[in-house]
């Protein structure tokens, strides 16, 4: 496998970081998880636009936002994903001794890029939903930066396949924000919810797609909070992400949704997600 780093295609294998990279002593720098769909990046910009949004609140300069295109594309080619694969990419403050503050101005960032095969969850999953389950989010308040910094998501995560949950649910004063790695949605009485964008989650790529294919379809939209206290009241629950796609939630810590079933605008935006990838 080929992979992108500081400017040089090289095996993976024969790839390494200083032990000094600020991303490997204080998870300073961004990330990005891109879908390959037959060779082709799926909303490439977007999470490009994404990555430098990140990149200028962190104050990490980098000025090859653009360029990481054309190394997409070579990944690709080179390492011959012609199928589904994701590419993983990622920009830290790069190597210096270790101070908390900024490394002297010039320090060049540390960029890597890698593409790999991607093999989607099982069908069956899609078809039958799955169990979630809910946890205290103890992560910052910039949760729509997508650092490197996961430990929570991490934690959450490691607790959800511990509890044979699909994915964790992040909860703050009562609210269902977001999953470990996923966005959430809701339908109640034919509306479609999810959080606001702001800092307290991750606006998903996907995310906004599935916003924008839902109002395609007519069908109303609401970006607002899911209480957990409502919970009787949700006809639908799913999970948005890369990888994630749109999964239907069946039931959270155990509680059923509605009659445990996939509902039918989850299987119509699913359906519709899937004919865009
Ligand atoms: N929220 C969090 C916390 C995530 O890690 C992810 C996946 N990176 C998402 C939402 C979904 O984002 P996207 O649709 O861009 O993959």
């Amino acid at each position: 496998m080929l992979i992108y780093l500081n400017g040089r295609y090289l095996p993976l294998e024969e790839a390494s970081i200083s032990v000094e990279d600020r991303g490997f002593l204080f998870a300073d720098g961004v990330y990005e998880v891109v879908r390959i769909v037959k060779g082709k990046p799926h909303l490439l910009q977007e999470h490009l636009d994404r990555m430098a949004a990140g990149l200028a609140a962190l104050r990490i300069e980098f000025d090859g936002i653009e360029g990481l295109e054309e190394v997409t594309s070579r990944l690709v080619e080179e390492n011959q994903l012609n199928d589904d694969a994701t590419l993983y990419l990622q920009v830290t403050r790069g190597s210096a001794p270790r101070k908390h503050a900024f490394p002297a101005p010039g320090t060049p960032p540390t960029v890597l890029a890698m593409a790999r095969p991607f093999t989607p969850h099982p069908a069956s999953l899609y078809e039958n939903g799955v169990p979630v389950i809910t946890v205290p989010d103890i992560r910052w308040s910039r949760c729509d930066i997508k650092s490197i910094a996961l430990l929570p998501n991490v934690l959450a995560n490691q607790k959800a396949k511990e509890s044979g949950a699909h994915e964790a649910i992040l909860v703050r004063d009562g609210v269902l924000l977001e999953g470990s790695q996923s966005n959430l949605f809701a339908v109640k009485n034919g509306t479609l919810i999810t959080y606001p964008a702001c800092n307290y989650i991750l606006a998903g790529i996907t995310r906004a797609l599935v916003l924008d294919i839902a109002r395609r379809l007519g069908i109303p939209t609401r970006e607002a909070p899911i209480h957990l206290a409502d919970f009787d009241r949700i006809d639908e629950l799913f999970l948005t992400g890369t990888t994630t796609e749109v999964m239907p939630v069946v039931s959270v810590d155990g509680r059923v949704v509605a009659d445990g079933k996939p509902g039918p605008v989850t299987k119509r935006l699913l359906e519709a997600y899937r004919e865009e990838l």
